[in-house]
């Protein structure tokens, strides 16, 4: 389903009951049937006890929390709006379902022994894997929650697989599903899946690939299997799709025609859940960039061009600038796009100077 897993190339998955036998591609088999036997045992235990929210959901933190993301929905914070609406009364937005189950600034220590990602990680530390970035995370919003209700999380652990080589160093992909309840109801679920990884080298080597992955631009020439793949969802599939059939494709709402980029399930401008795409004629013009000096990402030599490029048809994508100088580079420069095919499942894509 997600380019993660596309790029598990080695290693069994843990949790299902599918458990490997001999731990390969790891310098210590020993750890990684250790690691696996703890991932059974976590993952046996189920879901962990109810940790219930620090307040009922609540209008003060849903007002800041619409002010901060810009969502001027009257029907979560203006009663009598509300009151006319379907719902009948004041709702939440399904998107701070995890926001209730924050922990605040200075969590409770005894709060987290059955909670499989601490105790998963905890043993990821022990053998070394130390180092932390997220992969993926998606939701699913089973109705909406009203002011006053309490919720609850609960989280099980999916599955660990690994060892895996990425970009970042050897390390275990850790996935965790949270389910948030009202009562006995589910009322919303996360799939949440991090890397825990062995630094390679220096602490500074890890922070310049996650810079490098930040930017999307760790491309490691002729190293296909140490990139870190983008996660291509259901709403992103047609785009990856796209860009293995040499198509730039951008979303556009099958209602109202708006285009989105990046691409999302529900239309910003009307709210449809129609996703429909175009193919872009492939040209624009850097609306920003920054030149990439320092720190160093592996398999590339610096300094690299990374673009924000000005589509005609009204979106903006972030990509590598290829074969131009820093110093030739500048806003407004027209660029056409450039497919860099990294294997049979992976094709981003780039930017070149447009020749006039
Ligand atoms: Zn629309």
């Amino acid at each position: 389903m997600t380019a993660v897993e596309a790029g598990t190339l080695a290693g069994g998955t843990v949790a299902g009951g599918t458990v490997g036998n001999e731990a390969r591609g790891s310098a210590a088999p020993d750890a990684g049937a250790a690691i696996r036997a703890a991932a059974a045992r976590i993952a046996a235990a189920g879901q962990s006890r109810p940790r219930p929210a620090r307040d009922p959901v609540n209008l003060p933190m849903i007002r800041n929390w619409a002010e901060a993301l810009g969502d001027a929905n009257p029907v979560y914070t203006d009663s009598e709006f509300a009151a006319g609406s379907v719902h009948g009364g004041l709702v939440a937005p399904p998107a701070m379902a995890q926001v209730w189950t924050m922990r605040g600034l200075h969590p409770a220590a005894d709060g987290d022994d059955d909670d499989p990602l601490h105790l998963m990680s905890a043993v990821l530390d022990e053998a070394g894997f130390t180092s932390v970035v997220a992969t993926n995370c998606e939701q699913e919003y089973h109705r909406y929650l009203r002011h006053g209700e309490q919720v609850a999380v609960r989280s099980s652990l999916e599955s660990v697989t690994g060892p895996k080589r990425t970009a970042l160093g050897e390390g275990w992909f850790v996935t965790t599903l949270s389910t948030w309840y009202v009562g006995s109801e589910a009322v919303a679920s996360m799939m949440f899946r991090l890397l825990k990884y062995r630094p390679p080298g220096s602490a500074e080597a890890a922070v310049a690939t996650e810079a490098a992955v930040a930017t999307g631009a760790a491309v490691p020439a002729g190293a296909a299997g140490e990139v870190l793949r983008p996660a291509a969802s259901l709403d992103t599939k047609f785009f990856w799709d796209g860009t293995a059939a040499g198509e730039l494709r951008i979303q556009r709402c099958g209602n109202c025609g708006a285009r989105r980029h990046p691409p999302g399930p529900m239309c910003p401008e009307c709210g449809a859940a129609r996703p429909e795409y175009d193919v872009a004629a492939g040209t624009g013009e850097v609306y920003s960039y920054v030149v990439h000096h320092h720190p160093a990402v592996p398999g590339r030599q610096l300094p690299i061009v990374i673009a924000l490029v000005a589509l005609p048809e009204g979106v903006r994508m972030v990509g590598e600038l290829l074969d131009v100088s820093p110093e030739r580079v500048a806003v407004g420069l027209p660029v056409r796009v450039s497919f860099v095919r990294v294997d049979d499942e992976l094709t981003l894509p780039a930017w070149r100077e447009e020749e006039r």
